[in-house]
């Protein structure tokens, strides 16, 4: 049996011991070239999350994911609920974005670019190394029985997680509440809006949980997207690997007595010692590896020490290193090219016909419509809606509406304060409409109309139609 402990189970994780029970993994720190190119894209993003935020566009913040109002702003482009198809192409452009990158450049998300990888590593771990010590010392101070110093250095440390993950739930909030807001809000007390300090508590427990303790366990057992990332992978794609022609036979494994030679790897273990999965690459590509190159910097040193060429652990496609050739783009990346290439011109389609005045119409909360008799004995629907107005042109516009045919004009009365409504470019302006009707009106419960707004100095010209469905009880 190995007494190696970084020698690792065939048939069990390396973050469990042979009881089942949690190994906490404290990878050792690597320097090199990877190392040095992933923290500067790991601070770079952490920037963008911090102040993205607090940056306005067209008077609004830059990306802002109202979900009470139902309004999704990206970069100067408002979307709101009747966007919906709009919002699902956004959605898919970002799976088939996903796709395509996996395809090319595997895992490469994983280890440069998710939030999980981003904040443990450049906050979590540096805090962690600093209160604690490097990797051997956590380990001895996690062996060790209670003492003050245990006690201390603990508390200590999830203290500061603790301020961390105040930090970024707080942010996350910023998308969708608004960072102004929230930081009055904030002031204010918690008493001021209690329902959303409680959010930002959960939220705070979660990633304090997660980046606190949780950590590798996500990646490992329950990241969606590790799950199915290898079905948008095949052997043309990137992926962190061991070359076994040019490792093996590894440092005192060579059973062939007539061929003593022996392969690069010096069965340091220095790659595994690195990873922060805990796994050995030299088995081949496995579910566990984030593709963080961090086994990549370890062998490079090693490589180093002991005058070989670098890259016995590098980025390279399974076809390369089985001797074939590799072509980066393959069919299935031309299939998510395809798809990507079709969505994002439907969607720059569908803003561009916008145009330069966007009304909105959404039917109010509460009940769907509101009955009373009147005073002759006669029954009266009223619906309510409510309406948005965006204008971007230059020249201001004074439009008003009404019901596109003319037989429905005497039969639904439109009430809505604030009419004509005068528009000024690169502002906003919200009302009311209130449909009365009859019930008789309604076929089945409900019925379709329509309206126009024009411009009131050229009442023929139609600039917007909008539909609406008015409803009702059946009877
Ligand atoms: S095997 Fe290498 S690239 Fe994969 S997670 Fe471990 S250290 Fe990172
Ligand atoms: S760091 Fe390199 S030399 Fe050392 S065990 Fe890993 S692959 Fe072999």
């Amino acid at each position: 049996m190995n007494k190696n402990r970084y020698h690792l189970h065939e048939e069990r994780l390396a973050s469990t011991d042979d009881q089942g029970h949690r190994v906490y993994i404290h990878p050792e720190d690597v320097t090199g070239f990877w190392r040095t190119q992933r923290t500067k894209v790991y601070w770079f993003l952490i920037l963008i999350y911090l102040v993205l935020p607090w940056i306005n566009w067209d008077n609004k913040q830059i990306v802002l994911l109202n979900i009470p109002l139902r309004e999704f702003t990206f970069f100067g482009t408002t979307f709101y609920a009747h966007d919906a198809p709009l919002i699902l192409l956004v959605l898919l452009g970002f799976v088939f974005t996903m796709g395509f990158i996996t395809s090319i450049w595997g895992r490469v998300w994983c280890g440069w670019a998710c939030p999980q990888t981003v904040f443990i590593d450049t906050l979590f771990l540096k805090v962690e190394k600093l209160i604690e010590g490097k990797s051997r010392a956590r380990q001895k101070l996690d062996s060790s029985p209670i003492s003050f110093e245990k006690v201390y250095k603990k508390s200590l440390k999830w203290l500061a997680f603790t301020f961390i993950s105040l930090v970024i739930a707080h942010s996350f909030l910023g998308y969708f509440v608004g960072a102004r807001n929230l930081l009055q809000i904030t002031l204010n007390g918690p008493s001021s809006h209690p329902s959303l300090f409680i959010l930002s508590m959960i939220i705070t427990g979660i990633i304090l949980f997660d980046f606190g303790w949780f950590r590798e366990q996500f990646c490992i057992i329950a990241c969606p997207y590790g799950r199915f990332q290898s079905v948008m992978m095949d052997e043309n794609s990137l992926v962190v690997a061991y070359d076994s022609a040019r490792g093996e036979p590894r440092r005192g494994l060579n059973t062939d007595p007539s061929n003593p030679k022996e392969g690069d790897c010096i069965n340091c273990y220095h790659c595994v010692k690195a990873c922060p999965t805990g796994i050995d690459i030299r088995r081949g590509t496995q579910l566990e590896c984030i593709a963080c190159t961090n086994c990549i910097d370890a062998c490079d040193t090693i490589m180093t020490k002991i005058n070989k060429p670098k890259g016995l652990i590098r980025y390279d496609t399974e076809n390369n290193l089985e001797g074939k050739e590799s072509s980066r783009f393959g069919i299935r990346s031309g299939i998510y090219l395809f798809a990507l290439i079709t969505i994002f011109s439907l969607l720059a389609y569908n803003i561009s016909k916008s145009g330069q005045l966007k009304i909105t119409l959404i039917r109010g909360t509460g009940t769907p419509y509101r009955e009373r008799i009147l005073k002759n004995g006669q029954r009266e629907i009223t619906n309510l809606y409510k309406m948005r107005l965006d204008y971007k042109e230059e020249k201001a516009l004074k439009i008003d509406f009404r019901l596109k045919k003319k037989e429905n004009r005497s039969q639904v009365e439109l009430i809505s304060p604030a009419r004509p409504f005068q528009l000024h470019s690169g502002r906003s302006k919200t009302s009311l409409i209130h449909f009365r009707f009859s019930p008789h009106f309604l076929k089945g419960g409900n019925r379709k109309i329509e309206l126009q707004f024009y411009d009131i100095q050229k009442p023929n010209q139609i600039i917007i139609t909008k539909e609406v469905n008015l409803v009702g009880p059946l009877h």
